[in-house]
């Protein structure tokens, strides 16, 4: 499914009849009850900077611009068909030209860009995680809050195989390739869920293949309205992958937001032909049915991400990677549509606002009778916010991406080659 609309024709806010159906379903003007703070009064302000009425040198127009999470949940509920997303863009790349960014988004936005940067970064986020560290000093406090999110990155259940523990799978002659997205994060610290990634896919069919000269996907440089930077990243991306496979599977919901869109953000044949292959990996195991695994009976919350579900528009292949797991009792909490606040970088930048739409959340986990054993979401920068989340609250909960619960049930249930499962 293509994740965003053609190239932008005219306002894309134009269609906007001031009605609100919009403001219950934005976390922001949840947090605030504050009109500026809502998606009609952004579309208010975002229209008058695209008229001149109002500058890119005002102060409150650009704290209720950022305060913005990008999540679109405005989107879906919008009867007069709202481009909400393609307005921020704009007003985004408008506000970066005129003002630059803060010196700490600079500086976080830096180190995407470069990999040389950030892969000994997470490397060694990794070494403080395995130590133990970042769970031990995981907590309410700022330095807490940002050791739990990194503790979250750890595999959830000692059921998960070990990176090379298990043999591939057999993958019949003819069958479908698929180039596996590295990205930054997702190569480094959830190294795991790539490891389940593809014995899945393969479980089910497809010839999963590796592709160098991939990089940082580039959305967070493009939710900052840094296009510059994301379009340098995304070339980069779309000259490794094209041509690579049938299909480009990716397992975090905020770079296939993206990637799908790399046709609408470059401009290029060659980027919308990439984009075009770009599924994922919830909906390549959909269409497939998934295989059934083995029994894993366990209350699992699925957390929706904002960009799998409002950008991507995809909503029932996850649900069905998590229903091909016999056991599972699968919940969806009060909220679990809603953004939990991670948005990129926004919660490093915005802690306060980002927490208070976190905290909406946890309390919903925390109230649910019986509590789930676990929760299920398909994208990093939520694993690791509401992982933290719980930590702080000091619930015991495990976060994990829905594809490790079906690699566990495929382990289970003798899917894979046997070998001794081991624990990471
Ligand atoms: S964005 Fe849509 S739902 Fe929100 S106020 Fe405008 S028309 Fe109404
Ligand atoms: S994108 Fe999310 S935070 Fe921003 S106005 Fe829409 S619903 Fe609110």
């Amino acid at each position: 499914m293509t994740a965003h609309a053609g190239p932008m024709v005219g306002d894309p806010l134009a269609p906007c009849v001031h009605c609100g159906f919009c403001l219950p379903s934005c976390p922001t003007y949840i947090a605030t009850s504050d009109e500026a703070d809502s998606p009609r009064g952004r579309i208010v302000l975002m229209r008058a900077l695209e008229r001149g009425e109002i500058g890119p040198e005002d102060d409150a127009l650009v704290q209720h611009l950022d305060a913005c999470l990008g999540c679109r949940g405005c989107e879906p509920v919008c009867p007069s068909g709202v481009a909400y997303g393609r307005g921020l863009e704009r007003a985004r790349e408008r506000l970066f030209e005129a003002r630059g960014l803060p010196p700490l988004a600079r500086l976080v936005l830096d180190v995407f860009r470069r990999e040389r940067l950030w892969r000994p970064l997470f490397t060694m986020g990794r070494w403080v995680r395995r130590l133990g560290i970042a769970r031990r000093l995981a907590g309410r406090s700022r330095l807490g809050f940002n050791m739990g999110m990194l503790a979250a990155t750890a595999p959830a259940g000692r059921q998960a195989p070990s990176a090379a523990a298990l043999p591939r799978a057999e993958v019949p002659a003819g069958a479908p390739t698929v180039a596996l997205f590295r990205g930054c994060i997702m190569d480094t610290l959830f190294r795991h869920v790539h490891d389940a990634t593809r014995r899945t896919l393969e479980a089910n069919g497809y010839r999963v293949v590796e592709v160098p000269g991939q990089t940082c996907c580039g959305a967070l440089h493009e939710h900052a309205g840094d296009r510059r930077h994301a379009e340098e990243l995304a070339a980069r991306n779309v000259a490794a992958l094209a041509e690579s496979a049938d299909y480009i599977v990716v397992n975090s919901a905020g770079c296939g937001a993206l990637l799908k869109d790399y046709g609408h953000l470059l401009g290029t044949d060659a980027a919308a032909r990439v984009g075009a292959r770009v599924r994922d990996v919830s909906e390549l195991l959909a269409a497939r049915g998934p295989r059934t695994g083995g029994a894993l009976p366990l209350d699992v919350a699925y957390d929706a991400p904002c960009h799998l579900q409002h950008a991507q528009r995809v909503q029932e292949a996850p649900l069905a990677v998590l229903g091909a797991v016999p056991g599972l009792r699968l919940r969806l909490l009060p909220g679990a549509d809603h953004c939990c606040g991670s948005a990129g970088i926004y919660a490093v930048l915005r802690p306060a606002m980002a927490r208070a739409v976190l905290d909406a959340k946890i309390e919903a986990i925390a109230a649910a009778d019986p509590r789930p054993r676990l929760l299920a979401t398909g994208n990093p920068g939520c694993l690791m916010h509401i992982g933290a989340g719980l930590l702080a609250a000091g619930l015991d909960i495990p976060v994990a991406h829905p594809v490790e619960l079906l690699d566990w049930s495929y382990a289970a249930g003798g899917l894979y080659p046997a070998e001794d499962p081991v624990s990471s």
